[in-house]
């Protein structure tokens, strides 16, 4: 096994990169294991016009591009691959696991961030970034005076679909049942809002034009009728919920109802020395920016720590 390290960040999304520029200017040498998606969910986006510092938009590869090249330049390492496996109970240091190599952390951060789930449909992916988001706040602006559809009965698609209606000229919200999983006061929100059309009991089938590499029209298929409409939109908003990124840390670190990893006083977890930061924690703002900003906060609560590891925690 290669030397103890003193930060190794799992994840190279904003969180990851930040938690990376912070802890290698503290000189502390961070390894950073990227992942399978490496960059993060702004690798699938294209415009970000709401990153500050940016003021005519970044493309979002461009953006992570950038935060990678910054961390870099202050002596962060990277290596590419997926952890396999954590040990971070019982020994000290921790012990990350690649498919190449075993690495032992004196800290963790982990910004292994939460994925959109997605319906599935090859449209679906081949237009995502080109008229098909999971993301209102990144994307609703480009769709002003448009119609748009936002898929999903839950919360999110209720609050998105609201969200959007400042922009777009009429938002139809397609869901697969005739009820709606979201609270009382969402969906009472929605309902009230004129513009808001409702596509019950409906499913997505495809989404047009990938020919022109531009999201024309939904085929939406009616699943008690079985009758198929052409639904012409301009944006597809996929709103069906997050999955986050925490299987490796079932059972080792503490996590909420819905999987998300608990963090607090900063990016605390469950487990002195082990940080998360970005979307893997927070399923309320998941936005690049909060996400970085919580890199920030899980590097410096890892230094503090390293200052000063616990003694029941054998040093290296
Ligand atoms: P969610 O509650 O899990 O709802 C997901 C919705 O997507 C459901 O209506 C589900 O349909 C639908 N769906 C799932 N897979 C699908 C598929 N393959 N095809 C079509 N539809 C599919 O997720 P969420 O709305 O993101 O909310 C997550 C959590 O955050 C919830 O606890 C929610 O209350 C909370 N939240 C709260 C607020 C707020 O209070 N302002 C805002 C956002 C989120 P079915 O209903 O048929 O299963």
């Amino acid at each position: 096994m290669a030397a103890t390290r003193n930060v190794v960040v799992i994840g190279s999304g904003p969180a990851g990169l930040t938690a990376a520029l912070y802890s290698a200017r503290a000189n502390l040498k961070p390894l950073v294991i990227e992942g399978l998606e490496a960059g993060g969910q702004l690798m699938l986006t294209t415009m970000v016009e709401n990153y500050p510092g940016y003021r005519d938009g970044i493309m979002g590869p461009d953006l992570m591009s950038e935060m990678r090249d910054q961390a870099q330049r202050f002596g962060a390492e990277f290596v590419h691959g997926n952890v396999e496996k954590v040990e971070l109970c019982g020994a000290y240091p921790f012990s990350v696991k690649t498919s190449e190599a075993d690495h032992a952390a004196k800290t963790i951060i982990v910004a292994t961030g939460a994925s959109a789930r997605l319906l599935g449909l090859p449209s679906e992916r081949t237009l995502m970034g080109h008229g098909v988001s999971t993301c209102a706040t990144c994307d609703g602006y480009f769709f002003r005076g448009q119609e748009i559809a936002v898929v999903g009965g839950g919360d999110s698609a209720m609050e998105e679909a609201i969200f959007l209606t400042r922009f777009a000229t009429k938002v139809t919200l397609v869901h697969r049942r005739d009820t709606l999983r979201a609270s009382k006061i969402m969906q009472d929100k929605a309902r009230a809002n004129p513009k808001i059309v409702w596509m019950l009991d409906s499913e997505v089938e495809e989404i047009r034009d990938t020919g022109k590499g531009e999201v024309t029209a939904m085929v939406v298929r009616h699943n008690k009728t079985q009758a198929r409409a052409d639904l012409p939109v301009a944006g597809v908003f996929v709103a069906i919920g997050h999955t986050p990124n925490t299987s490796l840390f079932r059972g080792q670190v503490e996590l909420d109802q819905n999987g998300y990893i608990r963090t607090h006083d900063g990016a605390k977890t469950s487990i002195a020395g082990v940080f998360a930061c970005g979307d893997v924690q927070d399923h309320i703002y998941r936005q690049a920016i909060t996400a970085a900003g919580s890199g920030c906060m899980a590097a410096i609560d890892a230094e503090h720590f390293l200052d000063n590891i616990p003694e029941h925690l054998a040093t290296v």
